[in-house]
């Protein structure tokens, strides 16, 4: 062999072993699985059922890991012990609200929710969310990007995809039935609210919109007030939707975080609420 095939053979030896170090050679580079915070809890739903269809149903669809937190039982008036942490959402990449306390109203306890969101933290928004914390200002709706006060009787609606480009709405189709739902109606679409779906509320005559993004100071909202039923939810055009809509609001709609949760990456992630707290809740029930 002479020189100058002993330095090229060294050359591409060299370039293999940085391919190797860069995951560069097969896969593309592993991801770590986001870190995703779940409250739920409140009136009027079966959330021990749906944060389990949620939590199960986003991992299988995307590399995300969960802190999944249910309290306040069946009330609507509970101020959930989570949030008696300043620091609740420290941490996690994407909190998603799944609760319904239309009762609190304290304005000090709304602003313990919104301000991390408001600096930042992303979120996705489903159902009851959106008719939270009714305190006397507007700012919770303003989070949501949309402001809803009720809905009307159950039925199937139409929902119509209005945004076939947005990487969100991939998959889902021109539009999509649902089985029995709660369509609620919407009082008022915020300046910073992108609508992606809408449907035809057979009480208003209206098309309400019902999927969304929105943005919240420094924080990316995902938001949709489809999710009454566990029939809804477990559709896989619901779970696709919400999937996207998460990994979007944390920045990560990307191929390295939509591939499902290795098994061996599965990990609950530690329970923020204070434990004099959590006492204090248990010894109430
Ligand atoms: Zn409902």
């Amino acid at each position: 062999m002479n020189l100058k095939h002993r330095i090229i053979l060294t050359l591409a030896g060299a370039m293999l072993s940085a391919c190797a170090q860069h995951g560069l050679a097969d896969e593309p580079a592993k991801s770590e699985p986001l870190k995703a915070l779940l409250i739920t809890g409140g009136c009027c739903h079966d959330y021990t059922q749906q944060k389990q269809i949620l939590s199960e149903g986003i991992s299988a669809r995307a590399n995300v890991n969960w802190c999944v937190i249910q309290q306040g039982g069946s009330s609507l008036n509970t101020k959930i012990p989570l949030y008696n942490n300043p620091d609740w959402a420290k941490g996690f990449d994407v909190v998603v609200h799944d609760e319904c306390f239309a009762e609190v109203k304290d304005l000090d306890w709304i602003e313990r929710i919104l301000k991390p969101h408001r600096e930042g933290v992303p979120a996705v928004l489903l159902h009851c969310a959106m008719h939270c914390y009714r305190g006397k200002t507007d700012e919770w709706f303003k989070f949501c990007g949309v402001t809803s006060h009720r809905h009307g009787a159950q039925y199937p609606f139409d929902v119509v995809n209005l945004a076939k480009a947005n990487p969100i709405m991939e998959g889902f189709g021109d539009h999509w039935v649902t089985p029995n739902e709660e369509l609620y109606q919407v009082a008022k679409v915020w300046p910073n609210t992108v609508p992606l779906a809408q449907a035809k509320s057979r009480e208003t005559k209206k098309d309400e919109v019902l999927v969304w993004t929105n943005t919240y100071g420094q924080g990316r909202v995902f938001g949709t007030t489809i999710g009454h039923h566990n029939g809804t939810i477990s559709q896989k055009v619901y779970l696709d939707m919400v999937t996207r809509g998460l990994l979007w609001a944390a920045g990560k709609l990307d191929k390295e975080h939509l591939h499902p949760l290795n098994p061996a990456d599965r990990i609950a992630l530690p329970d923020p609420t204070p434990k004099a707290e959590m006492k204090k809740a248990e010894a109430k029930e």
